[in-house]
């Protein structure tokens, strides 16, 4: 388990180290090659493509493509207490980091009489992804719909995959509590399709006729924006699809990078690693430090502790890919450098200092400072997003919040005379660019005065 890669007493650049770094074999665009298929068959077929799909993949034939409302609120009447609890406690702190997000319209006066404004519009109507493969992920509602909803969008669609242990009135449908965490936040529109073909069928629609109560066949809208995370089909398929919908960034198989120095314990360090790397056996845990001494630690601490962590199977093949690793550096600098390029989608500073030290952090999806702020924390209550980028996309991309479901519109407002004022100039770039019509169409407009 764990590889090691020495990176001592060598002076790296970005690109090196980028190469060097450990990444997955099967990437996002590897696995573009498998979904395009399946997104071209729910393009051509709709909704007979996604009946099958689902018994393909999730080994379930969904009951109804789309969730009957009285199923959903089934699904919350039986929730058990406690996550009820739990969920009411992550939507609350959720709802209060990201209510400070609102963005609201600015106004910029560039002359007398020459305004631009900047108004903030929310997508008219998007899908969230929720995943349920090897996991089930109520916590992943939340981080979709608070945001979304916070920015004001108007339709909002929640698709998962159906779960072949439902039983009773849940069979064919995603799992309950998935379906009791949509419920929670009011959200009516919930679709039993999981994988590349859910982000396939937002984009491009589908009409369910088998699913026709009182003849009135059941349709569901394309949407704008599709978000969410989800393993590595998922990621490809919104980036097969990005064009034909937004989306918020490729939010694939879960990174966990741990900077650390000597005052880290290593059996918080193990533990985190293992944290993320049960989601997927695809998923990266990677320590980057310049002590030996709590390298080793880390590594026996894990032998314990992976033997003893209930999916075992799945963290021991995750810790054991090339994804995953211990980068051993010079120092702090040579692990900022390592992290930086690595651009991880959850970074902790385990080092002394580590507030001063994560200001220095340039690319991560979220950066977890000290030793009291684990990444799961942040999966679940700490108020932050868990939707985040992964792949190196942290490096250009945010993880999922307000703004991700809004446009910034340019509004453009000048008088006649704000315009005359300027009207040379633009004449003159128009001639300099070789478009004299983009220059006429101002003069026309003082043609005679
Ligand atoms: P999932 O819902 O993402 O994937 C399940 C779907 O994958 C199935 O419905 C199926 O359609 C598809 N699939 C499975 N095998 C396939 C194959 N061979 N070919 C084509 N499609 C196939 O659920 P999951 O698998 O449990 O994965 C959840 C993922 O979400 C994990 O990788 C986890 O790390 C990740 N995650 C990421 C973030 C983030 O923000 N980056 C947050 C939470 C979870």
């Amino acid at each position: 388990m764990l590889s090691t890669i020495d990176l001592r007493g060598r002076a790296l650049g970005v690109r090196e180290l980028r190469h060097l770094l450990p990444r997955a074999e099967f990437d996002v665009a590897a696995a573009v090659e498998t979904v395009r298929p399946i997104c071209e068959d729910v393009r051509r077929r709709g909704a007979a493509a996604l009946y099958e799909l689902g018994e393909r993949f999730d080994g379930v034939r969904p009951t109804r493509l789309r969730v009957p409302g009285t199923v959903l609120a089934s699904a919350l009447a039986t929730l058990d207490p406690q996550v009820r609890a739990a969920l009411d406690e992550a939507i609350r702190r959720v709802r209060i980091v990201h209510e400070d997000q609102r963005r609201s319209t600015t106004t910029t006066t560039v002359v007398p009489g020459g305004e631009v404004s900047e108004r903030w519009i929310p997508v008219d109507r998007v899908g969230l992804y929720v995943p349920g493969g090897r996991a089930v992920y109520p916590s992943s509602v939340v981080m979709n719909v608070v945001p979304a909803q916070i920015a004001g969008v108007g339709s909002l669609a929640v698709a998962s995959p159906p779960q072949r242990d439902n039983v009773g009135e849940f069979t064919g449908y995603p799992h309950p509590t998935v379906l009791a965490a949509c419920a929670l936040l009011g959200v009516d529109e919930v679709y039993a399709v999981g994988g590349a073909q859910a982000v396939a069928a937002f984009a491009f629609g589908f009409e369910d006729v088998s699913d026709a109560d009182g003849g009135t066949a059941v349709t569901c809208e394309p949407v704008s924006l599709v978000t969410g995370p989800g393993n590595i089909y998922v990621a490809a398929a919104k980036r097969y699809l990005k064009g034909v919908i937004g989306i918020d960034s490729e939010a694939g198989p879960t990174e966990i990078a741990i900077l650390a120095d000597d005052t880290a314990v290593a059996a918080h360090v193990s533990a985190d690693l293992i944290s993320q790397a049960e989601h997927d056996p695809q998923a990266a845990s990677v320590l980057v430090t310049a002590s030996v001494a709590l390298a080793d630690a880390v590594r026996a601490d894990l032998e314990d502790r992976v033997a003893g962590t209930k999916h075992s199977e799945r963290v021991r093949e995750a810790l054991s890919g090339p994804q995953s690793g211990v980068v051993l550096v010079d120092d702090l600098e040579a692990g900022l450098a390592v992290v930086n390029a690595y651009a991880a989608e959850h970074l902790e500073i385990q080092v002394a200092d580590a507030a001063a030290v994560s200001e220095r952090v340039r690319n991560a999806g979220a950066i977890f400072v000290g030793p009291h702020s684990p990444v799961s924390l942040g999966d679940y209550v700490a108020g932050s997003n868990h939707v985040l980028p992964t792949g190196g996309c942290a490096c250009h991309s945010s993880g999922l919040a307000v703004q991700s479901f809004l446009r910034g519109v340019h509004v453009v407002s000048y008088t006649e005379a704000a315009l005359k004022e300027v009207a040379h100039h633009v004449v003159t770039l128009a001639q300099a660019e070789d478009l004299p019509a983009h220059g006429e169409a101002v003069q026309v407009r003082f043609d005679g005065s």
